[in-house]
């Protein structure tokens, strides 16, 4: 028996009814060569960290831009939180924590240089239509190729928004993508000093937890409760509606203040310059996404080429366009 072989029966006699077992995958677009030793989810979860586009999420914005301070998160150390926190809800469950693992590790892979604020250029320039989760998906199955399964692709479309995963394993990502980022948001603004601890809603508070971890805690272990041996994935409807009234204040409190929020004006306007520069002068983009300006268009390959930039990335691009360089400065 090989080792793949022996994951696969392990998944059947481990693994709830309601869990996807990686020898039943839908499958992917294209064969992939054999592999004795992984079952088909953690091949998926290794082509991902493997890949260009997830290491770019280091110097991808979650809340702050561009952070200079080592300790705000980052989209890939959002990306991490998640993905842990899918694995110990799955693990719980008895559902798959590979496919989990490999969804949460390629959520997020589409996201936008300076986080919605790129989004929102994207939307207004290029399509109105335009969402990371699409575009995460485009990553894992054009941009990179990754020829994933059919599992993994769906959850990864799926994360967000209202549209519901196929799978269990996706279901629970959409859980720890929310549970993730409400609660790390609030961390780092209370680091920067946005929020100050007694201004969290009491009554939140009260049912959710005092402290980071406890409304991690309380929030996991209600999804693990109320989805204990049920063929779906929920939350508890108290801890629910406890959940989406804190992600609505930080909607009031956070993301829209104008401290965290005072350069995403200047994000915008520089990402939206880039843009229209690019589909001026398309044949400046690196040569990658020149198959794609002849087969889907100028705009299409622009915004692949802006989407996938880290800030930095882009405002140094923009620098270099668009900024004189003073007399005798090399570079
Ligand atoms: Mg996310």
């Amino acid at each position: 028996m090989t080792i793949k072989e022996m994951l696969e029966k392990r998944e059947d006699d481990i693994l709830s009814p309601y869990a996807s077992r990686s020898r039943y995958t839908k499958g992917r677009a294209s064969p992939l060569s054999h592999d004795d030793m992984r079952t088909e989810y953690q091949r998926d979860r290794d082509r991902i960290i493997h890949c260009k586009a997830f290491r770019r999420l280091m110097h991808k914005t979650q809340v702050f831009l561009s952070p200079e301070h080592d300790h705000y998160r980052t989209r890939l150390t959002h990306t991490l939180e998640v993905a842990q926190i899918g694995r110990t809800i799955a693990r719980s469950l008895k559902l798959n924590e590979d496919l989990c693992e490999a969804i949460a590790l390629g959520h997020d892979l589409g996201h936008t240089p300076f986080g919605h604020a790129g989004e929102r250029v994207l939307q207004r320039c290029y399509d109105p239509a335009f969402d990371h989760c699409k575009q995460s998906l485009r990553v894992v199955e054009k941009l990179e190729n990754l020829n994933l399964t059919y599992e993994v692709r769906n959850g990864i479309l799926c994360h967000a928004g209202s549209a519901l995963a196929d799978t269990n394993e996706g279901i629970i990502v959409k859980f720890a993508d929310r549970i993730a980022y409400i609660n790390h948001d609030i961390d780092d603004a209370l680091r920067a000093g946005i929020l100050k601890a007694d201004a969290l809603p009491r009554e939140l508070c009260d049912v959710l937890g005092h402290s980071h971890g406890d409304r991690i805690d309380t929030m996991v272990q209600s999804v693990i409760r109320a989805s204990t041996d049920k063929p779906t994935v929920m939350m508890e409807p108290h801890i629910y509606d406890a959940t989406m009234k804190l992600r609505a204040f930080l909607f009031e409190n956070v993301y829209t203040n104008p401290e965290a929020k005072g350069e995403e004006g200047r994000a915008e306007a520089l990402l939206e310059a880039l843009y229209h520069y690019f589909i001026a002068h398309p044949f400046e983009m690196p040569d990658e996404y020149q198959p794609t300006v002849e087969q889907e268009g100028v705009p299409r390959a622009v915004s692949d080429y802006l989407s996938g930039m880290t800030d930095r990335y882009a405002i140094n691009l923009y620098k270099s366009i668009f900024i004189p360089r003073v007399w005798g400065q090399k570079t």
